[in-house]
């Protein structure tokens, strides 16, 4: 392709050279790599507008990427790869309406600071404050609290680079369809390169983490989810014991949380980690595994009282597949039974599937983004997870299989990050405004310069012609490498 470009533009993209040229690039979790033609950082928005005019020009197909944290092939190509790394500067603060404008390469922990700095924070976060601000809102990354949003329905107002190369600015008031779209659309209506968040003034989070029995938990469920302003919960398969977090905003003085070398190092990182090797030898270990984890690191209440993104964030420990849907929130309990009549009944077959620890539940409110899992409806995540032990492959497409057919029966819908077997007529289903997504996309990208494997498999109706080409000469568009296992 790169004998394609003129001097000008060839000339271009090596100045806007990110990293080395020929550099593979994986995801967080490592089950997913790609190895880009080119991979450009610009630093400003007219950079931008020339690289997507070129990508048009040459039928070239254009990614944005942010920390590559999301476990699937949303953020890969093998063409143009756009990083937004040297875009992470302040344009505006409004301590007025508590609100923050960023460029949209803006780190999530910078912005914590840069949030803190200013008295203010985000006023709910994932578990992790690694991603960029673009990726965070592209997936909907969300925390867990009833009355809290995910991160897309924070932002006020976007600035957008559309595929045709126009800068497009929406909020409630200004191209307010676009707005909707576009706080979560994966990539696929252009390059976000501003956003406007909406915060709180800063506060300090009481967390505290108690030992409980799951049928408790989900015979008194909306009991649960409205006990605190923040409320998540881990089952333990193969148990009864769940561990429920809890969390609100408080004046009381900081109580640091209390970190020990030995259950949370040893225990719960290195020797579980050794472990779950073993059990790739020794399924039926793995019960077992569940219970003394739950034992060693969950059996006691803890307490702790920190600034809020402190309190938010915690230890993920090392590299896993993940699944996550959202269901309407009164539906989860269903869920729970239906996963954990599955998990027994498996367990009595000498080769049935076994499954690690947490399955994990979040609560979020509804909002209006069009394809946000809570569109509509205030849901909860639940989560499942198969950790990759020293990156070994695990076995986790039965448990995956089993889970999405669950999700499925409950009007589910898969959060966009993850890997996921949702497609554009399952996706019609469940997203009222799924139609207008797909021909607000023909709008803002009538060639497709921004269609990867990923959008095509589950956003593109199966007919739709794309114009692009990774390599130039033909329409094939891309080709991420599959996934090690
Ligand atoms: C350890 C771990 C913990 C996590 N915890 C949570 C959690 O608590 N809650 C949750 O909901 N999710 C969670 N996630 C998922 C994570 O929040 C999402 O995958 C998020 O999208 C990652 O952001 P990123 O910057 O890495 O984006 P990437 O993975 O690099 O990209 C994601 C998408 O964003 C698009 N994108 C990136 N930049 C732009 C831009 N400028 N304009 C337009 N589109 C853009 C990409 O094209 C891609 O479609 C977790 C992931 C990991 C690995």
């Amino acid at each position: 392709m790169a004998h394609l470009l003129s001097d000008t533009e060839l000339s271009l993209f090596e100045r806007l050279q990110h990293g080395a040229k020929g550099l593979k690039f994986r995801n967080w979790a490592n089950t997913f790599h790609c190895k880009p033609l080119f991979c450009l950082a610009p630093e400003t928005e007219c950079e931008i507008i020339e690289i997507v005019r070129i990508a048009n020009r040459h039928g070239l197909a254009l990614k944005p990427v942010g920390t590559g944290h999301s476990p699937s092939d949303l953020a890969c190509t093998d063409s143009v790869m756009l990083s937004l790394d040297k875009m992470n500067r302040i344009l505006a603060h409004d301590p007025l309406a508590c609100t923050l404008t960023v460029e949209a390469g803006v780190l999530v922990h910078q912005l914590n600071s840069m949030l803190e700095q200013r008295g203010m924070a985000l006023s709910s976060l994932g578990s992790i404050s690694d991603q960029s601000i673009a990726g965070a809102i592209a997936t909907a990354t969300h925390s867990t609290g009833m009355a809290f949003g995910d991160m897309s329905s924070t932002i006020t107002h976007l600035v957008i680079i559309d595929g045709t190369g126009r800068r497009r600015e929406c909020s409630a008031t200004v191209n307010p369809d676009l707005f909707d779209a576009a706080r979560c659309s994966i990539g696929a209506l252009g390059i976000i390169t501003q956003v406007t968040i909406q915060c709180e003034p800063a506060y300090k989070l009481h967390a505290v983490q108690t030992p409980d029995k799951l049928d408790h938990i989900l015979d008194s469920l909306t009991e649960v989810v409205f006990s605190a302003e923040h409320v998540r919960f881990w089952w333990f398969p193969y148990t009864d014991n769940v561990a429920v977090w809890r969390a609100n905003r408080t004046t009381l003085p900081k109580l640091p949380r209390v970190k020990s070398l030995w259950r949370d190092r040893l225990i719960g990182y290195h020797y579980f980690q050794l472990r779950l090797l073993k059990s790739r030898l020794t399924p039926n270990d793995l019960p077992s595994i569940n219970q003394e984890q739950f034992s060693h690191r969950f059996d006691r209440r803890v307490e702790y009282i920190d600034d809020s993104y402190k309190v938010f964030n915690f230890d993920c420990l090392f590299p896993h597949h993940v699944n996550e849907w959202a269901v309407p929130w009164e539906k989860a309990a269903d869920v729970f039974r239906q996963l954990r009549a599955w998990i027994m009944a498996e367990e009595q077959k000498p080769d049935g599937a076994r499954v690690q620890f947490p399955v994990q539940a979040r609560f979020v409110k509804d909002s209006n983004v069009w394809l946000s899992p809570t569109y509509d409806r205030t849901v909860c995540y639940i989560a499942i997870i198969m950790y990759r032990p020293y990156d070994r492959a695990v076995p986790y497409k039965k448990y995956w299989r089993v889970y999405e057919d669950i999700m499925r029966t409950q009007s589910g819908r898969p959060h966009w990050a993850k890997a996921h077997k949702m497609y554009y007529f399952d996706l019609k289903k469940v997203y009222p405004k799924f139609d207008d997504f797909v021909k607000l996309r023909r709008e803002c990208d009538p060639n497709g310069i921004f269609v990867n494997d990923y959008i095509r498999r589950h956003i593109l109706p199966p007919d739709e012609p794309i114009l692009t080409s990774s390599s130039g000469s033909g329409s094939q568009l891309l080709t991420c490498e599959k996934p090690k296992l």
